[in-house]
């Protein structure tokens, strides 16, 4: 992967982003996503933000090869303490990371969110803890993807503020409100398909356990349910 050819998942991810944003990239590790979406001229500036000395290093290497430093400001810093209201940014990308770390990083930084900015999120797992925060937070899905790369399988969430809640049922936020109205597809079939049979393992690790936990049972016996039923 370099900046002129990303991997299938941040490719999917650039794909999301709206042309003519100036986009703050949290966790940017590598800076390939603002590099390519520059280059593309997709996006008309970036920030990117890197809590970790080494890949903030790397970030700012990445830049300056590509030689996008007008375009580009490069921060070291802790989620959403990277940007700043001056920065205006439209679109906001935070992928690569753990849903409820990703989770944290917008509730420890909300105050920082516009209206005006859209958010793309890529939870490795728990997308749900994602999909819950964004209904708490008046954020509306208006797209989702899922993909498989390498043997693993990825979801991305587009978000965009609207004034008034809109809830999501259990079923919604656990498979995604626009992933459920296309369940046929193939990834989304496997993915859960694997999903429920380590659910029902663990269920039934826990029936067999000494001292039954009732509320971990009821919690595996819902999710399954609502499992079985969106598995075609
Ligand atoms: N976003 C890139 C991608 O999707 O390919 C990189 C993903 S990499 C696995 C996660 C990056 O997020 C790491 O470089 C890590 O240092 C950074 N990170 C983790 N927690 C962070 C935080 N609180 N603020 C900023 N960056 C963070």
């Amino acid at each position: 992967m370099n900046e002129y050819s990303l991997s299938k998942r941040l490719k999917a991810v650039a794909d999301l982003v709206p042309k003519n944003s100036r986009l703050g990239d949290i966790g940017s590790d590598h800076g390939y996503l603002a590099s390519y979406l520059l280059l593309k001229g997709q996006i008309t500036a970036a920030v990117c933000g890197e809590v970790v000395p080494g890949p903030y290093q790397q970030t700012l290497e990445q830049i300056e090869k590509r030689k996008l430093t007008a375009q580009v400001t490069v921060r070291l810093a802790d989620g959403l303490e990277a940007i700043e209201e001056s920065d205006q940014l439209t679109c906001i990308t935070i992928c690569g990371m753990g849903g409820k770390l990703i989770r944290d990083i917008l509730a420890a930084g909300k105050e920082k969110l516009t209206p005006a900015m859209t958010l793309i999120l890529q939870a490795n797992v728990g997308e749900h803890l994602l999909r819950e925060w964004l209904v708490a937070e008046n954020y509306v899905i208006t797209q989702e993807v899922i993909l498989e790369e390498n043997n693993k399988t990825y979801e991305i969430i587009k978000a965009e503020k609207v004034p008034a809640q809109v809830l999501l049922t259990p079923a919604e936020l656990l498979f995604g409100p626009i992933l459920l109205q296309a369940k046929e597809n193939q990834v989304f079939q496997a993915k859960w398909l694997r999903e429920y049979h380590n659910k029902e393992r663990i269920l039934n690790q826990l029936l067999a356990a000494k001292d039954v936990e009732p509320a971990k049972v009821t919690y595996f016996q819902q999710e399954l349910a609502l499992i079985k039923e969106v598995l075609v």
